[in-house]
């Protein structure tokens, strides 16, 4: 197995962001403009993009969009302030405080004070439950619900696999589990996280495995079954002189060490990481459909 296939997250995203700009003009031609809103609290330079990343996209699939940025120095009762006025504003489906805040805010106070129908990140404690109940009405965490699409679209059986996440987030590690494990899915899920005993034992398990720690090239090729498919959701920055920043990405699996072993496998940059906007995307138009 020494030419894997190489799981295209941009061309997967760009195909998830056309079926939602489809979906976006749907909607307004029955009189609901979808509506996102994102906060940005401090100045965070990684969170800057991102933020900007998500309401370009916004504006590119006619989804209206409002940037909230706020100083560093927001107090937790003015950012629930902010997030009341968005919970009753019209205009907006969808909520996101941009993670991390600044460290004198209580992100989990914040995440509860969302409304969870507009919760589209799906931190909410009432779309962690939904997620656990299978219950289609609740908002999946973007990530690991691009993670899941990457799986369907590449054709790739989860009924009956033996699948291992590493990582046990509750932004990735823990609802990746629940979605593979899920009934339409129907994998049988092992989660490893920094105390399993002898993760590349637990590693060679998998015909599907997913890593979500956030440690470079953590996954060598001697930790993967021949012929496993690997997703890789990690995004770490290294030092590299030979570049003009200064650094490179790179995933949690050691590509170049992994890749001729597997079946399948996800590039970083350009995996999972397009996969996480377009979810978002999927996930306000939802939160229009279920709001009206
Ligand atoms: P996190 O720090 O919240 O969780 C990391 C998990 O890894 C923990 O559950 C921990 O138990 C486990 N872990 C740590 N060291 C370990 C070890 N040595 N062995 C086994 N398990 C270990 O991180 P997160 O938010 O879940 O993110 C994980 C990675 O995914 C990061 O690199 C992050 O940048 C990336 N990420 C990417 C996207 C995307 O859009 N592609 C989105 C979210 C996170």
């Amino acid at each position: 197995m020494d030419t894997p296939r190489i799981i295209d997250g941009k061309a997967v995203a760009a195909a998830v962001l056309d079926e939602c700009r489809a979906e976006a003009a749907a909607l307004k031609e029955r009189g609901i403009t979808p509506g996102l809103a994102v906060v940005l609290v401090g100045s965070d330079p990684a969170s800057k993009v991102y933020v900007g990343s998500k309401v370009r996209t916004c504006g590119e699939l006619g989804i209206h969009s409002e940037k909230i940025e706020l100083p560093a120095e927001t107090t937790q009762d003015e950012l629930l302030d902010v997030v009341r006025r968005l919970n009753n504003d019209p205009a907006i489906h969808g909520i996101l405080v941009q993670s991390p805040p600044p460290a004198h805010i209580d992100e989990e106070a914040i995440v509860r004070a969302i409304d969870p129908r507009k919760d589209v990140d799906g931190f909410h404690p009432e779309n962690v439950a939904k997620l656990a109940l299978e219950d289609p009405t609740g908002f999946v965490p973007c990530t690991p619900a691009g993670c899941m699409k990457l799986l369907e679209v590449s054709g790739i059986q989860t009924n009956g696999a033996e699948a291992v996440v590493i990582g046990r987030s509750m932004i990735v590690g823990k609802p990746m589990a629940l979605l593979l494990v899920a009934k339409n899915s129907n994998a049988t899920v092992t989660i490893a996280h920094s105390r399993s005993k002898d993760l590349p034992a637990i590693c060679r398990r998998a015909d599907i495995l997913v890593a979500a720690v956030g440690r470079p090239d953590m996954v060598k090729a001697d930790w993967v079954k021949p012929g496993a498919v690997v997703i890789d959701v990690g995004i770490n920055r290294v030092e590299d002189t030979s570049k003009k920043s200064g650094y490179r990405l790179t995933g949690d699996v050691d590509y170049a060490d992994v890749a001729p072993k597997c079946a399948a496998i996800t590039p970083v940059p350009g995996g999972v990481g397009p996969m996480t906007i377009a979810m978002l995307m999927k996930n306000t138009l939802q939160a229009a459909r279920q709001l009206g």
